[in-house]
């Protein structure tokens, strides 16, 4: 919960704010004990630029801060609406396939025209339908025109066409545990 900074949407703006403004990621409290006043405990790095591969331009490695919490010792961190928790695959690319499944396409065709695996395809699919009532009940609390969708596939369709699964996760976070 809350491991999400929403205004953060690009890498360029994590880079720019890890420089500039990197107060903006401290948590508020810590998630596991709940006491504030977290500390910063260095950073951890993760691949996240995915435009460029290994040249040059490349904005890899990512450096994600990281916090620690005098209280319980838990360390935490919070990512940048950019950057998906816990996936090498970014939202776009997990919204892509999912709206494919939302069409009907089969799991083999979404994972030849993705080139992600079969079992890729799947853990998001499984991902979708298992949490996918919980995710619809805090968009539609925010997101009042949610509201109109008569079915989940409706619904989804429109979130990841129109409001993007990034914008949509990053508003879930702030109630629930995302990935
Ligand atoms: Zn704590």
């Amino acid at each position: 919960m809350n491991r999400i900074l929403a205004s953060v949407t690009t890498l360029e703006q994590h880079l720019s704010a890890l420089a500039t403004n990197s107060e903006i990621y401290r948590p508020l409290c810590c998630p596991h004990c709940g006491i504030s006043g977290m500390w910063r405990h260095g950073c951890y790095y993760r691949k996240a630029d995915r435009s460029t591969g290994q040249s040059a331009g490349s904005l890899n490695p990512v450096a994600i801060l990281r916090y620690l919490c005098r209280a319980c010792k838990h360390t935490c961190s919070r990512l940048p609406a950019c950057i998906a928790p816990r996936r090498w695959f970014d939202w776009v690319m997990q919204a892509l396939v999912l709206l494919m499944l939302l069409s009907g396409d089969s799991v083999r065709h979404c994972s030849q025209c993705s080139c992600r695996a079969c079992s890729t395809v799947r853990r998001w699919r499984t991902w979708l339908n298992t949490r996918g009532e919980e995710f619809t009940f805090w968009l539609r609390s925010r997101f009042l025109e949610l509201g109109r969708h008569p079915d989940q596939t409706s619904l989804w369709r429109d979130v990841m066409q129109n409001m993007t699964l990034m914008r949509a996760m990053a508003w879930c976070d702030c109630h629930t545990d995302v990935p």
